[in-house]
């Protein structure tokens, strides 16, 4: 086990390590899920669970590693609670879920074993949208089967090209709502519940059958301004969800329903997804009130970003990540979506640790 000081990571492993040690030294029981597939040293890959505080029927959720290697950012929180001594002020049980796509965070890609974005793939299949025609547009030039210095700049002129006529919202609306019909492709939803998700059920169904009230954080970055957690809430204003989750965390708190900036209330830097893990948490508990809001921290500007995945996911279909051509992609994948520096981490761990107790001090109102 690790003594390292710092909370995050440096690698998959060593997140898993810290989480264990933490979980132990909390007095918390661990539960572990084994992944069929392997990391890319050939090392295990699980999902790692504990419950702390309480037995109620209020418990918090904190979720971390949805997007694979996002999770560097959600484990570092889960991990920095722990060893503050969250677990012996907790008023009501925290479910902890630690690397819920293990194989991503090994991988240090978003998707998992099989390109499959966990936040596209909380549909009933056959999915309502099985066609995302403005993705299919572009589905060429943003994986492109060459990834040579021509091959990017000629289709990223082209991608460019269209933000310009169509808008910077249409853009990411067509790239990032979710498609189903490009298995090799960006934001691919998958054609089957994936194993990170018949897990999470399974979890659920073990641990929160009898919740009444149930808050969910889930954990991701890669989107707005370097280091600000945004509490992206997927229900609408007006809704007496998304009026809780602002009752609870406040101005930080927006919306993926908000269509643009002339509504009244904050417009999220998420669009309004399909089949993503909240929606999809929700649903797993009919009996219970639900809170449930994504931690969206900032990390790079968005081309970047995109830059990144478009990379990857070329890397996984054509190219050898053991190349050193390889371990360039990965490293941009990693800086794209995990801030390895002092301020980023504070600010991680300081928000998440906020946020946590306000989620807890909701779930005590009466
Ligand atoms: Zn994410």
């Amino acid at each position: 086990m690790s003594n390292d000081v710092d909370s995050f990571s440096r690698s998959y492993a060593q997140a898993r390590d810290k989480f264990r040690a933490a979980v132990d030294a909390a007095g918390g029981a661990l539960e572990v899920f084994e992944h069929p597939g392997r990391g890319p040293d050939g090392e295990a890959l699980t999902t790692d669970v504990a419950w702390v505080g309480p037995r109620t029927d209020r418990a918090l959720v904190l979720i971390s590693g949805t997007h694979g290697v996002e999770g560097y950012c959600g484990s570092g929180a889960q991990i920095d609670w722990l060893r503050r001594g969250g677990a012996a002020n907790a008023s009501v049980g925290v479910l902890l879920i630690h690397a819920i796509n293990p194989h991503g965070f090994a991988w240090t890609r978003r998707v998992n074993e099989d390109n499959v974005d966990l936040n596209r793939n909380w549909v009933d299949f056959p999915p309502r949208l099985s066609s995302n025609p403005d993705y299919a547009e572009l589905a060429d030039d943003l994986c492109p089967a060459q990834w040579t210095p021509e091959a990017q700049k000629s289709t990223t002129e082209r991608l460019l090209a269209w933000r310009a006529a169509r808008g910077d919202r249409a853009f990411q609306k067509a790239v990032s709502i979710g498609q189903y019909s490009h298995p090799l492709g960006l934001f691919y939803g998958g054609k089957e519940p994936s194993w990170s998700r018949r897990t999470q059920s399974a979890i659920f169904r073990k641990h929160l059958a009898g919740a009444r009230r149930v808050a969910v954080i889930d954990y991701h970055t890669g989107l707005g301004p370097e280091g600000y957690a945004e509490r992206l809430s997927t229900d609408a204003p007006g809704t007496a969800e998304f009026a809780r989750a602002s009752c609870w965390y406040g101005a930080a708190v927006t919306s993926t329903k908000i269509a643009d900036a002339t509504q009244a209330g904050e417009k999220s830097a998420s669009e309004d997804v399909t089949g993503d893990n909240l929606i999809g948490s929700a649903k797993l508990l009919p009996g219970a009130e639900f809170t449930g809001i994504a931690f969206e921290v900032g990390t790079a500007p968005i081309l970047e970003v995109m830059q990144a995945l478009r990379a990857d996911a070329w890397l996984h279909a054509y190219g050898d990540p053991n190349s050193e051509a390889g371990r360039t992609i990965e490293s941009r994948m990693r800086s794209a979506f995990y801030r390895e520096t002092d301020f980023w981490k504070g600010m991680v761990a300081g928000q998440s640790l906020l946020t946590i107790r306000q989620a807890i001090a909701g779930l005590m109102r009466e």
